[in-house]
């Protein structure tokens, strides 16, 4: 049987700048198991690289990284975004809604990418809305939310195909620390309800390391300290 959920294999990420380069994760090797992981680091520690390499929206230099046993440098470009469309959920601290769309179009857009039908997508984006507390907001634009109510619209989004694999990027980083904790409190209640669901977190707010620090591994300088 392949081995259940997310694993760095000798991940070396270097950028090039220039004729310079950046070594911005060395030799990593760790296998996240289902459940949460929070990812902490100083900026600049390979976070956010980190993150891509898992949500394959970039190819490590060297060394290999697998889902479920499943190697994603092995997929081809279009593989990729199927892959990210059907089983990845992106979270970011700035919540990336689209402003001319009400949240009914945002929360389904990633299922019309997928042709699913418009009665489908009412249905699901409502039961969304409901599970992440805003019932009833299916016409409410963007502009007329607060950070917390994006941030759970954001969630919602990231839901909407059920992924095996939520990623996070400093979930909490522009809201208030009340804010900041229900979003927690949302993502842990989510988490029980999706028992198979792998979420991984990077940040370094207290608030996220009290609710979530059960599993954590640090960066620095891009290597991971165990
Ligand atoms: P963190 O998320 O922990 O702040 P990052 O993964 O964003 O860290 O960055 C790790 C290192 O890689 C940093 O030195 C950063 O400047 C560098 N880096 C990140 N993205 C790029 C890029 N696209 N091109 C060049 N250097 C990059």
């Amino acid at each position: 049987m392949a081995m259940r959920g997310l694993e760095f294999s000798h991940v070396t990420k270097r950028y090039s700048l220039g004729s310079s380069h950046v070594l911005a994760l060395d030799e990593v090797n760790h296998h996240f198991q289902p459940g949460v992981t929070l990812l902490r680091g100083p900026s600049g520690s390979g976070k956010s690289t980190l993150l891509h390499l898992a949500g394959a929206l970039d190819d490590p230099t060297q060394g290999q990284v697998l889902f479920h046993g499943h190697s994603l440098s092995s997929l081809s470009e279009k593989e990729k975004t199927q892959w990210r469309r059907t089983q990845v959920g992106f979270v970011f601290q700035d919540f990336h809604l689209l402003g001319q769309l009400n949240l009914m179009d945002n929360i389904a857009y990633p299922l019309h990418q997928r042709g699913r039908s418009a009665k489908d997508c009412r249905t699901r984006v409502t039961e969304l809305l409901k599970q992440v507390g805003l019932m009833g907001y299916e016409r409410r634009f963007p502009r007329e939310l607060s950070g917390g109510e994006r941030q759970r619209v954001a969630i919602a989004r990231s839901l909407v195909a059920c992924p095996k694999l939520l990623i996070a990027d400093e979930p909490t980083a522009n809201l208030d620390s009340k804010t900041g904790q229900s979003i927690l409190d949302l993502l842990l209640t989510l988490l029980e309800q999706h028992s198979e669901m792998l979420l991984l977190v990077a940040s370094h707010d207290q608030l996220v390391m009290d609710a979530l620090g059960a599993q954590q591994v640090q960066l620095q300088d891009g290597r991971l300290l165990s």
